[in-house]
């Protein structure tokens, strides 16, 4: 785009809409999930702008329905692998080299195909395959996408707007290149919009991608590909590679063009590939850049001046929305017992009330938790309190998995401020509630810090402002994003940009200027306009 300093238009959030009863996106959302239960598609890879079929295939199923199978999707491997890293290069040097400006009209392209003609496509493989309920995959496939794609391509305009000082007769400025080789982008199962941010906020900032989506969520991340091609996102600039962590991730990671892993999921992968990408470290072109959010244990900690009502509904939508899978889903408790007394069995009520079924259904407000690994492991952490003399299961405690993966919204009690079920991340609907005495508040709140080693989420519910200000600086590194009197999680992009530290990740925030600050490598250039003549100094005369 010559001859102009162009603006891009400063986003605004996209509206959440309601889907209730009689609104016409509530019927285009039933059209299109009829229309996706009907078919059974086969998903590609997407290596260079062409399909490739491997043969080795999966199904992508319905948690809710596991009999359903929506997709057989075929999966890549090393052959796949070396094939996605030469498109990539082979696009590097055009794509590297484009305009800003043009780089970011495909970004904001895809929000408005999103927020438009595509919305229902996403949120529709957004229930079906990854369980979520209309209202939960409208605020991530459709409302927190297009917000990142809006809100990157502004931030990087501001980004690179920062430029060094001059001084007299030289002119400074920085240039903002891509990293030489490729990002690898792997993302999780639980958000749309993660997926599909993974990617392109490195695709934004220059560089060439091999996106790794997750198994169980491969439905969603293909129309994401597909969006991203209509909306004229060059062919080898992000390549789509479903398939198996290993089978995947290590051909990558051995990679010596690897120049950067963009990834959210668990602690542990993480850690796997940090490990091995320090121990080739020698072999690579540049040193990767490593971005990581990883997983949580996410607190809310009552203070006895604390509004039980408000803590309780805090309590009941941050544990629960989207069956607790959600990296800042609330699963751990610290309540003052004054305040239990005031509003525990209203949290057993609630809980109970709450219902759980098949997310076409809208009335549910929970679905299906992902597989049955999780299932599995979701259930174990329920018999371990059932068998612990210092555990009691306060509400729920049942699954069923005949059918679909369901676990019932439970409450734990936990008297051992320590238990696993109060340290351990669990990533489901169980919710563990420890009461201390108003007493012991000081040694409630060391807990909080320091009883898991995650730092992503948490909360704090109190009236008291003095309260509200110890609180905020003893739990200062706590949480990567603090709440104050409201639930722990639904994090909106350009408002609370979001990230954890300790175990819980690199903290670069995505959806921010800081994080697309790690897909760039400056170049600094000075440029002298009278260069001097003479090698002496005048102290030499
Ligand atoms: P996961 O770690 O099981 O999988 C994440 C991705 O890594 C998947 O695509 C998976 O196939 C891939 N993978 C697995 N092994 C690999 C390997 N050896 N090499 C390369 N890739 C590999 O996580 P998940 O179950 O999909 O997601 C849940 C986890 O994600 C939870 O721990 C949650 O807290 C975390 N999460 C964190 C955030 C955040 O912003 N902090 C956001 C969402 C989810």
């Amino acid at each position: 785009m010559p001859n102009g300093v162009v603006q891009i238009p400063p986003p605004i959030n996209e509206p959440n809409l309601t889907y209730g009863p009689g609104t016409p996106e509530r019927s285009e959302l039933q059209n299109r999930l009829q229309g996706m239960l009907a078919e059974q598609i086969e998903i590609p890879l997407i290596i260079g702008g062409e399909e490739v079929r491997t043969g080795r295939t999966a199904t992508a199923v319905c948690p809710h329905d596991h009999g359903h199978v929506l997709a057989t999707y075929h999966q890549a491997g090393a052959e796949e692998v070396e094939r996605a890293v030469a498109a990539s290069q082979a696009a590097w040097h055009e794509w590297s080299e484009m305009d800003w400006e043009a780089r970011s009209a495909i970004l904001l392209k895809a929000a408005d195909l999103l927020a438009g003609p595509w919305r229902q496509t996403l949120n529709a493989a957004t229930m079906l395959n990854q369980s979520k309920s209309c209202f939960q995959a409208e605020i991530d496939a459709a409302a927190e996408m297009v917000d990142f794609w809006r809100f990157n391509p502004y931030f990087m305009s501001q980004l690179i707007a920062t430029q060094p000082e001059s001084s007299p007769g030289i002119w400074n400025y920085a240039e903002y290149r891509a990293l030489e080789g490729f990002v690898f982008a792997v993302s999780p199962f639980n958000f749309t919009s993660i997926a599909g941010n993974l990617p392109t906020a490195p695709a934004l900032m220059g560089n060439t991608v091999l996106w790794k989506p997750a198994s169980t969520a491969v439905l969603s991340g293909y129309y994401t590909m597909r969006l991203l091609e209509e909306a004229g996102m060059p062919p080898g600039v992000i390549n789509f590679l479903p398939g198996s962590g290993r089978q995947v991730g290590d051909p990558v990671i051995a990679n010596r063009k690897l120049a950067g892993v963009h990834f959210t999921g668990s602690t542990a992968v993480f850690q796997g590939m940090w490990r091995t990408i320090g121990e080739n470290i020698a072999s690579y072109g540049s040193y990767p850049r490593i971005v990581g959010e990883t997983g949580g244990k996410d607190f809310i900690f009552a203070h006895p001046s604390a509004d039980p009502a408000a803590l309780t509904t805090a309590m009941v939508r941050g544990a629960f929305e989207y069956q607790g899978q959600k990296c800042s889903a609330t699963s751990r408790v610290y309540v003052p017992k004054s305040i239990w007394s005031q509003m525990g069995s209203t949290l057993r009520d609630q809980v109970h009330s709450i219902a759980v079924g098949s997310p076409l259904d809208f009335k549910n407000f929970m679905a299906a938790v992902i597989d049955e690994s999780s299932f599995d492991k979701t259930m174990g952490y329920i018999q371990q309190a059932k068998d612990s003399s210092a555990m009691e299961i306060y509400a729920g405690g049942d699954g069923d998995k005949s059918k679909g993966y369901f676990v019932q919204p439970t409450v734990v009690l936990s008297e051992d401020p320590r238990s696993t079920l109060m340290c351990e991340e669990i990533f489901a609907p169980v919710l563990t509630v420890h009461v201390y005495e108003d007493s012991a508040i000081e040694e409630a709140v060391e807990l909080c810090d320091t009883a898991s080693p995650y730092g992503l989420t948490g909360a704090v519910f109190a009236q008291d402002r003095k309260a509200i200000v110890q609180l905020a600086a003893k739990l200062r590194h706590a949480a990567g994003n603090f709440y104050i009197n409201d639930k722990p999680s639904g994090a909106v992009v350009g408002q609370q940009p979001f990230g954890g530290s300790r175990a819980s990740g690199t903290n670069d925030k995505a959806g921010s200027a800081a994080n697309l600050l790690r897909w760039t490598s400056q170049r600094s250039i000075k440029e002298t306009f009278v260069p001097p003549t003479e090698y002496r100094y005048p102290h030499m005369s």
